[in-house]
């Protein structure tokens, strides 16, 4: 990268020295083709201020042709005809041919000063002639120098612009060697860094660079990097969790196997019990049974919450009814409690999952219940605010301790093991309650006082039915 960009560099700097050399060439030669003119010119006015046109002309001009060389300047005097009076040339006057049709002869007849380039026969070489009528006389007087043409000025042009080019060449590589090393090296740092990138450390320190292109692939590498992490902490996060759970849910269905195998043992065993015994054994492990039933739905319901790779069926609820329903299930178990249950119902209907409505209450319902004391009260209230549904669960309760109160919506998290497992429960109805809510996009929050007792209430945004 480095030496095609050197290689650039110097291609556009010669290319542009070269135009700028032809530029500077031709505005020169230019001054210098006019200046000389000027200067054939105010030679020709000298001279003809300084002849004298009664004595011989030939004699006059004589001193000149022995100071001038033959080949920097030729004089000429023509009288009106374009017959040649006088020339400091080699050639005798006699042989020279009459001089009237010559152009720069005819300019001077016509504007007073004429000037004309062309190959002279007479030298044998490109002549640049310039000719003035004589401000004295009739005469005609004119003056040739040998001119070359455009490339005249060439040879006092060239080495100065061949040096300036040199010059600006050597300067370019230097600069140009410089100007990518600026680049190139934070571009290796870069290409270094990302190339002993490791998943184990994410982090990307990238330096910051002086050009704003080379700061925006970094930002874009830092934040890639960024993602990368946290994608990678989301994912360790859901193992772990899985893991977890995979763990939490073999030891809860342990608990139950242990016992239905205890009792189907000793029923197989040949120390047969009693009739009463027997259907006691037998009516626990149908209670196992029935709890890991339970427990086993309870799961299936939270991965399909959590997957929600399947159809949910949504119907019209009655709210009140769906409650009365709910109630007339846990009256009984209330009332073994000694627990009292109060509720109020502003009419709602609603459109969502049956299923959904039926586990949400029956759940904050249930551990309004189950963790209540003696004599304590539920009261379940069901409110609208416009299109949102609200149901508040409140009981008299044990309350739940300031340090559970965030835990108690996780999977299989119970606040005090002993206790709960004497109530019967799966330490999955709060995450199910929490899975629900959040399927519908509400929210639920938890209110509690140890010994006093707890308030929880949901919030389903949008979800009353239009009537
Ligand atoms: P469980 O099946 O054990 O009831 P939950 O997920 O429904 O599981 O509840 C988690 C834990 O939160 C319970 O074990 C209990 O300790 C506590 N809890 C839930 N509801 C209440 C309540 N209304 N009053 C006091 N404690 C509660």
């Amino acid at each position: 990268m480095r030496k095609a960009i050197i290689k650039r560099f110097i291609l556009v700097m010669v290319g542009a020295m070269v135009f700028s050399g032809i530029l500077f060439y031709t505005t020169v030669s230019n001054t210098m083709h006019k200046n000389t003119k000027e200067d054939m010119r105010l030679s020709l006015i000298m001279l003809d201020n300084s002849l004298d046109y009664t004595e011989p002309l030939m004699n006059q001009i004589k001193i000149l042709s022995t100071t001038l060389d033959q080949k920097q300047a030729r004089y000429t005097i023509l009288d009106a005809k374009g017959d040649v009076i006088a020339d400091t040339g080699t050639m005798d006057i006699e042989n020279l041919e009459n001089h009237f049709e010559r152009e720069e002869v005819q300019k001077a007849l016509s504007d007073g000063i004429g000037y004309a380039k062309r190959y002279s026969t007479t030298i044998k070489t490109q002549m640049l002639y310039t000719a003035v009528t004589s401000s004295k006389s009739d005469y005609i007087l004119r003056i040739a120098i040998p001119y070359s043409g455009n490339s005249e000025y060439l040879f006092w042009l060239l080495p100065s612009i061949m040096i300036s080019i040199t010059v600006s060449a050597l300067l370019a590589v230097v600069m140009a060697d410089k100007l990518t090393k600026t680049i190139t090296k934070p571009l290796q740092q870069i290409a270094y860094i990302m190339d002993n990138y490791k998943e184990e450390n994410p982090e990307l320190s990238l330096p910051n660079t002086p050009y704003e292109e080379l700061n925006i692939i970094t930002q874009s590498a830092k934040k890639m990097s960024e993602s990368v992490e946290k994608y990678t902490e989301e994912i360790e996060f859901e193992r772990m969790v899985r893991q977890e759970f995979f763990s939490n849910a073999s030891h809860e269905l342990k608990t139950p196997i242990t016992s239905i195998r205890g009792y189907t043992e000793i029923l197989l065993s040949e120390f047969t019990p009693d009739e009463a015994t027997r259907e006691e054994f037998l009516k626990r492990i149908l209670t196992e049974t029935e709890s890991m039933t339970n427990l086993i739905n309870d799961i299936l319901l939270i991965s399909r919450l959590e997957t929600r790779d399947y159809e949910i069926e949504t119907t019209e609820i009655r709210m009140a009814m769906l409650l009365q329903d709910i109630i007339k299930t846990l009256q009984p178990i209330a009332a073994k409690q000694g627990v009292d249950l109060q509720t109020e119902c502003k009419p709602a209907i609603i459109k969502a999952n049956k299923q959904h409505m039926r586990e949400l209450l029956l759940n904050l319902i249930g551990n309004a219940i189950k963790y209540n004391k003696p004599n304590g009260m539920v009261y379940v209230t069901i409110t609208t605010i416009g299109r949102d549904l609200l149901i508040e669960v409140k009981d008299t309760g044990i309350g739940i301790p300031k340090e559970s109160r965030v835990r108690v919506f996780e999977r299989f998290y119970r606040v005090d093991k002993g206790r709960s497992r004497k109530v019967d429960g799966t330490g999955l109805g709060l995450s199910i309650v929490k899975h629900i809510v959040n399927f519908y996009g509400g929210n639920i929050t938890l209110e509690s006082k140890l010994n006093v007792g707890s308030t929880f209430t949901v919030r389903l945004p949008e979800i009353k039915a239009n009537m």
